[in-house]
């Protein structure tokens, strides 16, 4: 059975994060055109039973305990799946499966489901949230997240706004900055003034730094990330930008093939990461070649750089 945690990995907010892939393959309510897990595979609203979670505690168990380097023991372990988290209809009590661990515990989420009461019972779990803010008008929102039918983008802002009021740990928004789609002044005035609404905090700026979904996706250019920063520090207090690469510090578990697996599947890897990677457990590049041929990974050219994804079957 494929391994369904991962890491820990660099992460540009979390340090060292064990990440929990709690989602098969690409099932997501939204499917972003800079997404860098691919397009979604299938879409849907409503939660379901996925995975076990106390077989995914057990994997947790596995992985920390075979951690070699204690330096990169995580500082948080990261519900981040190649799809949605919050589908997960058992998150609550996977959440309170992995408390035994005493690793703080972080969900990136889209929030799109936010709304619902059960969804915000299992985020305030948590110690940190991450929501997603890329539009606050339904046309840009359509655009750039490609939305399931059913959602509704006022039910989600109030229900983030509801949350943030209950949530006692930290909670954080991200907005990805899309060259052509929400870009402009007032785009960047719409989305600040909505963040400033529910005070996180911190609001995260990021541009796709990684090999999108969808062709002719691009970053947004240096002029309208500065803009946007300055649009967001009149109206929020704290405003960093996510726009740099994490570096390569993933961790080893003594075996390439699981672990190059597992990351790739929803962390695409820069080649230089690749090759550290397999310095780590001395194995050989016919490794990676192999793996290009089973066609379980695939290479690609992406802002002056290349990247191995995670190949899965459709
Ligand atoms: S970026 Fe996240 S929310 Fe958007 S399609 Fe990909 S997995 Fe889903």
């Amino acid at each position: 059975m494929e391994r369904r945690v991962f890491g820990p990995v660099p992460s540009r907010r979390l340090g060292q994060s064990l990440g929990i892939n709690n989602i098969p393959y690409k099932i997501c309510t939204y499917s972003c055109i800079y997404c860098q897990v691919g397009k979604a595979i299938k879409m849907q609203v409503n939660r379901q039973e996925f995975y076990k979670p106390h077989e995914l505690a057990e994997e947790v168990k596995v992985l920390l305990r075979d951690i070699q380097d204690n330096n990169q023991y995580p500082d948080y372990i990261t519900v981040v799946p190649d799809g949605e988290p919050t589908l997960d209809i058992h998150l609550g009590e996977l959440i309170d499966e992995l408390k035994i661990f005493k690793i703080p515990i972080a969900i990136i989420t889209n929030a799109s489901l936010i709304h619902l009461p059960d969804v915000q019972k299992d985020l305030l779990k948590t110690s940190f949230v991450s929501v997603k803010v890329d539009a606050v008008n339904v046309e840009t929102w359509k655009k750039i997240n490609k939305c399931h039918k059913k959602l509704n983008l006022n039910d989600i802002k109030k229900g983030i706004q509801f949350f943030a009021k209950q949530f006692k740990g930290k909670l954080v928004t991200e907005t990805m900055l899309v060259d052509g789609i929400n870009d402009s002044h007032n785009e960047f005035e719409g989305i600040a003034g909505f963040i400033e609404t529910f005070n996180p905090d911190t609001a995260y700026i990021s541009i796709p730094t990684r090999p999108p979904a969808f062709k002719g996706v691009l970053p947004a250019n240096e002029v309208a990330v500065t803009a946007a920063y300055n649009i967001f520090r009149q109206h929020i207090a704290k405003v960093e930008l996510l726009t740099g690469y994490e570096g390569n510090a993933f961790s080893s578990t003594g075996n390439f093939r699981e672990d190059i697996l597992s990351i790739t599947a929803v962390h695409p890897m820069r080649e230089d990461a690749v090759l550290e990677l397999m310095h780590k457990t001395g194995d050989q590049k016919n490794l990676l070649d192999a793996l290009l041929e089973e066609n379980l990974l695939e290479k690609i050219q992406y802002g002056g750089h290349y990247y191995y994804l995670r190949k899965f079957k459709k």
